[in-house]
């Protein structure tokens, strides 16, 4: 069926179409007086001296801009554990800027897991981002005897630990493993009233899907704040087979966007510049007020999107 609007508008000379379609809504109030939005950035630790130096490099550009806290991630199977540990407790002891570690179940006992829990606490660091973790090798995930299971129960166990401030994954597309959406919502909801206080979402590009995963969960009682985390992307290709794997869908808008743009870096970051503006400002328009940036220890992009959505760089932060 054809809809009569749809007939009507394409008997229309250019203009007239142009004049009486739908408008879209107006772009968020960005005047002085708006409130800019609370960031936060995430980073993994690197593995040798030279990334190691861009990762403080990262870290030297993005502070200024004053983020809520910066998170480092823990590789698969907990193989970080010591570069994790060693670079937040770093950045607890030498900057200003509040540092939360990535914490996983997976190959630890429940008393090892405490251990570096009490040495995260012990270092002065008051935040753990708390993950079940994946198997290292892509294999299925299988709890370690004797470990925490899932990550709701190393919620609970953190907060025997210390009065940690807690963050758990969210995941609008649902995890690529749970039994159901629903499933998967309880589950998001289990680990928030395990005692942690926000969620941070895997990245998405279809912002739709995760407007309605906000309606769902607002729905299931979660009150807590579902934090977006974004992705900006300048790797194509690497990001459509990262997410395959982990179960964020890539709309075709978006491989029309990097069409022909292999051998073209330059063009792909400005394409990926304004791709990531698009979403920061569609979800700022629908009322978003916090972001988590996975930045891939790359500032120039964040920086730019931060910019885009109204942050100012601060007083210089000590780092
Ligand atoms: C923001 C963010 C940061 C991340 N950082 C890291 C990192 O630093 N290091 C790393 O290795 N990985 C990281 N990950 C990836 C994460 O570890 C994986 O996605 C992992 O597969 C799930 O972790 P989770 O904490 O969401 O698990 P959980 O919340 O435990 O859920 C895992 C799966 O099990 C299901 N489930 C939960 N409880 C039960 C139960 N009792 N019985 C049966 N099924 C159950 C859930 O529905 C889901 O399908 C991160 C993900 C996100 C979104």
């Amino acid at each position: 069926m054809i809809h009569a609007d749809a007939l009507h508008a394409s008997t229309l000379a250019p203009l007239e179409r142009w004049l009486t379609s739908p408008r879209v809504s107006g772009l968020p109030d960005q005047s002085a007086a708006a409130a800019p939005p609370a960031l936060s950035f995430e980073f993994f630790p690197p593995k040798t001296e030279g990334l190691e130096a861009q990762f403080w490099a990262c870290i030297k550009r993005l502070a200024p801009l004053a983020p809520r806290f910066v998170s480092v991630t823990y590789g698969a199977g907990g193989t970080t554990q010591g570069r994790t540990h060693a670079l937040v407790a770093r950045l607890a002891a030498e900057t200003t800027l509040p540092p939360a570690a990535h914490l996983t179940c997976v190959g630890a006992t429940r008393e090892e897991v405490d251990e570096v829990a009490r040495r995260y606490w012990a270092a002065g660091v008051r935040h753990i981002v708390a993950l079940r973790g994946d198997m290292p090798g892509g294999v299925d995930y299988v709890p370690h005897p004797g470990g925490y299971a899932y990550a709701a129960d190393l919620v609970a166990g953190l907060r025997r630990v210390a009065d940690f401030e807690i963050s758990v994954a969210a995941y609008p597309e649902t995890h690529p493993t749970a039994a159901s959406p629903a499933a998967d919502l309880d589950n998001l909801k289990r680990k928030l009233d395990a005692g942690a206080t926000r969620a941070i979402t895997q990245y998405f590009f279809d912002t739709t899907t995760y407007l309605r995963f906000l309606d769902r969960a607002l729905a299931a009682g979660i009150t807590a704040p579902i934090v977006p985390g974004l992705l900006p992307v300048s790797n194509f290709a690497q990001v459509a087979k990262f997410s395959a794997a982990c179960g964020t869908s890539v709309p075709a808008f978006l491989g029309r966007m990097f069409e022909g743009l292999d051998d073209d870096a330059e063009t792909r970051r400005m394409v990926a510049t304004v791709v990531a503006a698009e979403q920061v400002r569609l979800l700022q328009a629908n009322g978003i007020d916090e972001f988590h940036f996975y930045t891939l220890n790359r500032p120039d992009l964040v920086y730019a999107i931060a910019h885009i959505l109204g942050v100012r760089p601060k007083a210089p932060a000590t780092v």
